[in-house]
Protein backbone atom coordinates (compact mmCIF):
# COMPACT_ATOMS: atom_id res chain seq x y z
CA UNK A 1 0.00 0.00 0.00
CA UNK A 2 1.73 3.37 -1.00
CA UNK A 3 1.14 5.76 1.46
CA UNK A 4 -0.23 8.89 -0.47
CA UNK A 5 1.42 12.12 -0.30
CA UNK A 6 0.25 15.88 -1.04
CA UNK A 7 2.84 18.43 -2.38
CA UNK A 8 1.91 21.91 -2.43
CA UNK A 9 4.29 23.97 -5.18
CA UNK A 10 3.93 27.82 -4.08
CA UNK A 11 5.62 28.92 -7.01
CA UNK A 12 6.85 32.61 -6.82
CA UNK A 13 4.15 33.84 -4.19
CA UNK A 14 4.32 34.76 -0.33
CA UNK A 15 5.93 36.74 2.02
CA UNK A 16 7.49 36.81 5.46
CA UNK A 17 3.78 37.50 7.07
CA UNK A 18 1.49 35.58 4.56
CA UNK A 19 3.92 32.40 4.77
CA UNK A 20 3.58 32.56 8.99
CA UNK A 21 -0.42 32.76 8.47
CA UNK A 22 -0.69 30.29 5.69
CA UNK A 23 1.94 27.80 7.60
CA UNK A 24 0.14 28.04 10.61
CA UNK A 25 -3.22 27.45 9.14
CA UNK A 26 -1.52 24.07 7.78
CA UNK A 27 -0.01 22.75 10.92
CA UNK A 28 -3.01 23.10 13.23
CA UNK A 29 -5.38 21.53 9.94
CA UNK A 30 -2.82 18.82 9.34
CA UNK A 31 -1.57 17.70 12.64
CA UNK A 32 -4.25 14.60 13.05
CA UNK A 33 -3.00 13.45 9.37
CA UNK A 34 -2.06 9.67 9.92
CA UNK A 35 -2.35 7.22 6.98
CA UNK A 36 -0.32 10.19 4.43
CA UNK A 37 2.44 12.95 4.03
CA UNK A 38 2.34 16.74 3.05
CA UNK A 39 5.07 18.92 1.96
CA UNK A 40 5.53 22.50 0.74
CA UNK A 41 7.97 23.18 -1.88
CA UNK A 42 8.21 27.27 -1.01
CA UNK A 43 10.83 29.77 -3.05
CA UNK A 44 13.82 29.67 -2.03
CA UNK A 45 14.62 32.46 0.28
CA UNK A 46 11.72 31.32 2.40
CA UNK A 47 13.22 27.54 3.63
CA UNK A 48 14.23 28.82 6.64
CA UNK A 49 11.57 30.48 7.55
CA UNK A 50 9.53 27.40 6.70
CA UNK A 51 12.06 25.19 8.18
CA UNK A 52 11.36 26.91 11.75
CA UNK A 53 7.81 26.92 11.36
CA UNK A 54 7.26 23.08 10.13
CA UNK A 55 10.18 21.70 12.21
CA UNK A 56 8.71 18.81 14.60
CA UNK A 57 5.62 19.15 12.82
CA UNK A 58 4.85 16.16 10.33
CA UNK A 59 4.65 18.33 7.48
CA UNK A 60 7.94 18.44 5.31
CA UNK A 61 9.06 21.41 2.94
CA UNK A 62 11.41 21.46 0.10
CA UNK A 63 12.37 23.49 -3.39
CA UNK A 64 10.95 24.10 -6.48
CA UNK A 65 14.26 23.97 -8.32
CA UNK A 66 18.07 22.66 -8.15
CA UNK A 67 21.26 23.18 -9.53
CA UNK A 68 22.63 20.45 -11.26
CA UNK A 69 25.85 21.65 -10.20
CA UNK A 70 27.11 20.30 -6.65
CA UNK A 71 28.81 23.90 -6.21
CA UNK A 72 31.12 26.70 -8.36
CA UNK A 73 30.92 29.52 -10.19
CA UNK A 74 27.29 29.25 -11.22
CA UNK A 75 25.52 32.57 -10.51
CA UNK A 76 22.09 32.80 -9.08
CA UNK A 77 22.50 28.95 -8.48
CA UNK A 78 21.35 26.57 -5.54
CA UNK A 79 22.87 23.02 -4.69
CA UNK A 80 21.06 20.57 -3.74
CA UNK A 81 23.59 20.36 -0.37
CA UNK A 82 22.43 23.92 0.03
CA UNK A 83 18.58 22.51 0.41
CA UNK A 84 19.47 19.81 2.74
CA UNK A 85 20.95 22.35 5.01
CA UNK A 86 17.60 23.76 5.55
CA UNK A 87 15.96 20.69 6.73
CA UNK A 88 14.35 20.09 2.85
CA UNK A 89 13.14 16.84 2.01
CA UNK A 90 11.90 17.59 -1.27
CA UNK A 91 12.59 19.22 -4.67
CA UNK A 92 10.44 19.36 -7.80
CA UNK A 93 12.44 19.45 -10.77
CA UNK A 94 11.00 19.54 -14.61
CA UNK A 95 8.09 21.65 -13.68
CA UNK A 96 6.41 22.22 -16.87
CA UNK A 97 7.20 26.41 -16.43
CA UNK A 98 10.78 25.57 -15.97
CA UNK A 99 10.97 23.27 -18.76
CA UNK A 100 8.75 26.31 -21.13
CA UNK A 101 9.89 29.69 -19.65
CA UNK A 102 13.64 28.72 -18.65
CA UNK A 103 14.31 26.41 -21.32
CA UNK A 104 15.01 23.40 -19.04
CA UNK A 105 15.28 20.32 -21.38
CA UNK A 106 14.65 16.80 -20.46
CA UNK A 107 18.76 16.11 -20.31
CA UNK A 108 19.02 18.69 -18.14
CA UNK A 109 15.90 17.85 -15.77
CA UNK A 110 17.78 14.35 -15.41
CA UNK A 111 21.16 15.77 -14.62
CA UNK A 112 18.77 17.74 -11.41
CA UNK A 113 17.35 14.23 -10.55
CA UNK A 114 19.87 12.82 -9.88
CA UNK A 115 22.08 16.20 -8.29
CA UNK A 116 19.22 15.51 -5.72
CA UNK A 117 18.83 11.83 -5.49
CA UNK A 118 22.54 12.03 -4.82
CA UNK A 119 22.29 14.76 -1.87
CA UNK A 120 19.35 12.67 -0.16
CA UNK A 121 16.36 14.34 -1.26
CA UNK A 122 13.47 13.20 -2.81
CA UNK A 123 13.28 14.79 -6.35
CA UNK A 124 9.73 15.29 -7.29
CA UNK A 125 10.11 15.02 -11.83
CA UNK A 126 7.08 16.71 -13.02
CA UNK A 127 5.49 15.15 -16.53
CA UNK A 128 3.13 15.80 -18.46
CA UNK A 129 2.30 16.85 -22.43
CA UNK A 130 0.68 20.31 -23.95
CA UNK A 131 -2.93 20.51 -25.05
CA UNK A 132 -1.72 20.14 -28.73
CA UNK A 133 0.02 17.01 -27.96
CA UNK A 134 -2.65 15.43 -25.95
CA UNK A 135 -4.88 16.42 -29.81
CA UNK A 136 -2.61 14.67 -31.62
CA UNK A 137 -2.55 11.61 -29.72
CA UNK A 138 1.30 11.96 -28.28
CA UNK A 139 0.98 11.98 -24.78
CA UNK A 140 2.51 8.78 -24.30
CA UNK A 141 5.03 9.80 -26.43
CA UNK A 142 6.00 12.42 -24.47
CA UNK A 143 5.92 11.16 -21.11
CA UNK A 144 7.81 7.90 -21.98
CA UNK A 145 10.51 10.81 -23.02
CA UNK A 146 10.66 13.10 -20.28
CA UNK A 147 10.90 9.88 -18.10
CA UNK A 148 13.29 7.92 -20.47
CA UNK A 149 15.78 10.68 -20.17
CA UNK A 150 16.22 10.30 -16.24
CA UNK A 151 16.30 6.91 -16.28
CA UNK A 152 19.25 6.18 -19.46
CA UNK A 153 21.09 8.76 -16.43
CA UNK A 154 20.41 7.13 -13.37
CA UNK A 155 18.89 3.73 -13.75
CA UNK A 156 15.31 2.75 -13.35
CA UNK A 157 15.95 2.17 -10.00
CA UNK A 158 17.02 5.63 -8.87
CA UNK A 159 13.03 5.57 -9.57
CA UNK A 160 12.22 4.41 -6.06
CA UNK A 161 14.33 7.96 -4.47
CA UNK A 162 11.94 10.14 -5.90
CA UNK A 163 8.10 10.87 -6.86
CA UNK A 164 6.38 11.13 -10.60
CA UNK A 165 4.17 13.98 -11.10
CA UNK A 166 2.05 13.92 -13.99
CA UNK A 167 1.05 17.04 -14.79
CA UNK A 168 -0.77 17.67 -18.14
CA UNK A 169 0.45 21.25 -18.87
CA UNK A 170 -2.87 22.57 -20.04
CA UNK A 171 -4.40 22.31 -16.52
CA UNK A 172 -1.66 23.87 -14.87
CA UNK A 173 -3.07 27.31 -13.56
CA UNK A 174 -5.92 27.03 -16.07
CA UNK A 175 -8.86 25.94 -13.88
CA UNK A 176 -8.80 22.73 -16.40
CA UNK A 177 -8.72 19.59 -14.43
CA UNK A 178 -7.63 16.45 -15.94
CA UNK A 179 -10.76 14.39 -15.65
CA UNK A 180 -9.84 10.87 -13.03
CA UNK A 181 -10.02 8.70 -15.85
CA UNK A 182 -7.44 10.51 -18.06
CA UNK A 183 -5.34 10.95 -15.38
CA UNK A 184 -5.48 7.42 -14.57
CA UNK A 185 -4.84 6.40 -17.52
CA UNK A 186 -1.27 8.30 -17.89
CA UNK A 187 -0.28 7.10 -14.44
CA UNK A 188 -1.39 3.31 -15.52
CA UNK A 189 0.85 4.27 -18.94
CA UNK A 190 3.52 5.59 -16.17
CA UNK A 191 3.41 2.39 -13.83
CA UNK A 192 3.30 -0.04 -16.33
CA UNK A 193 6.27 1.55 -18.39
CA UNK A 194 8.36 1.71 -15.38
CA UNK A 195 7.02 -2.04 -14.07
CA UNK A 196 8.65 -3.32 -17.39
CA UNK A 197 12.05 -2.58 -16.21
CA UNK A 198 11.43 -3.43 -12.66
CA UNK A 199 8.41 -4.32 -11.47
CA UNK A 200 9.19 -3.67 -7.20
CA UNK A 201 9.95 0.31 -8.26
CA UNK A 202 6.61 0.13 -10.07
CA UNK A 203 4.48 -1.28 -7.22
CA UNK A 204 5.97 1.58 -4.87
CA UNK A 205 6.37 4.50 -6.89
CA UNK A 206 4.36 7.15 -6.41
CA UNK A 207 3.00 9.03 -9.08
CA UNK A 208 1.17 12.61 -7.90
CA UNK A 209 -1.53 14.53 -10.31
CA UNK A 210 -0.93 17.66 -10.79
CA UNK A 211 -3.04 20.78 -12.97
CA UNK A 212 -5.65 22.73 -11.16
CA UNK A 213 -6.78 19.99 -7.99
CA UNK A 214 -8.77 21.58 -5.99
CA UNK A 215 -10.63 20.38 -2.94
CA UNK A 216 -13.68 19.96 -4.62
CA UNK A 217 -12.16 17.66 -7.59
CA UNK A 218 -9.16 16.41 -5.07
CA UNK A 219 -11.41 13.28 -4.12
CA UNK A 220 -12.41 11.66 -7.23
CA UNK A 221 -8.90 12.07 -8.61
CA UNK A 222 -7.36 10.24 -5.49
CA UNK A 223 -10.06 7.84 -5.73
CA UNK A 224 -8.45 6.08 -8.89
CA UNK A 225 -6.04 3.38 -8.50
CA UNK A 226 -2.62 4.49 -9.62
CA UNK A 227 -3.36 8.31 -8.59
CA UNK A 228 -0.73 8.13 -4.75
CA UNK A 229 -1.37 11.92 -4.24
CA UNK A 230 -1.52 15.33 -5.81
CA UNK A 231 1.07 18.39 -6.29
CA UNK A 232 -0.85 21.41 -5.82
CA UNK A 233 -0.54 24.85 -7.32
CA UNK A 234 -2.97 27.59 -6.83
CA UNK A 235 -4.53 25.93 -3.99
CA UNK A 236 -2.11 25.81 -2.08
CA UNK A 237 -1.76 29.01 -0.94
CA UNK A 238 -5.35 28.79 0.89
CA UNK A 239 -4.77 27.47 3.88
CA UNK A 240 -8.19 26.14 4.12
CA UNK A 241 -7.68 24.64 0.34
CA UNK A 242 -4.77 22.87 0.79
CA UNK A 243 -5.66 21.38 4.37
CA UNK A 244 -9.11 19.77 2.62
CA UNK A 245 -7.07 18.52 -0.10
CA UNK A 246 -4.43 16.98 2.96
CA UNK A 247 -7.39 15.13 4.74
CA UNK A 248 -9.08 14.00 1.15
CA UNK A 249 -5.59 12.00 0.48
CA UNK A 250 -5.75 11.32 4.37
CA UNK A 251 -9.27 9.12 4.19
C1 LIG B 1 1.67 23.27 -10.37
O1 LIG B 1 2.13 24.36 -10.64
O2 LIG B 1 2.43 22.32 -10.09
C2 LIG B 1 0.22 23.14 -10.35
C3 LIG B 1 -0.29 21.94 -10.31
O3 LIG B 1 -0.50 24.29 -10.38
P1 LIG B 1 -2.11 24.46 -10.22
O4 LIG B 1 -2.54 23.52 -9.13
O5 LIG B 1 -2.30 25.89 -9.86
O6 LIG B 1 -2.69 24.08 -11.54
Amino acid sequence: MRAKLVAGNWKMHGSLSDNAKLLGEVVEGCKTLSKSRGAVCVPFPYLAQTQTLLAGTPMSWGAQNVSQHPKGAYTGEVSAAMLREFGSTYVIVGHSERRVLYGEDSATVALKYRAARDAGLTPILCVGETLEQREAGETERVVDAQLAAVTALVGVQALSAGVIAYEPVWAIGSGKTATPEQAQAVHHHIRRKVAAEDSSVAANLLILYGGSCKAANVAELLGMPDVDGGLVGGASLIGSDFVAICKAADR
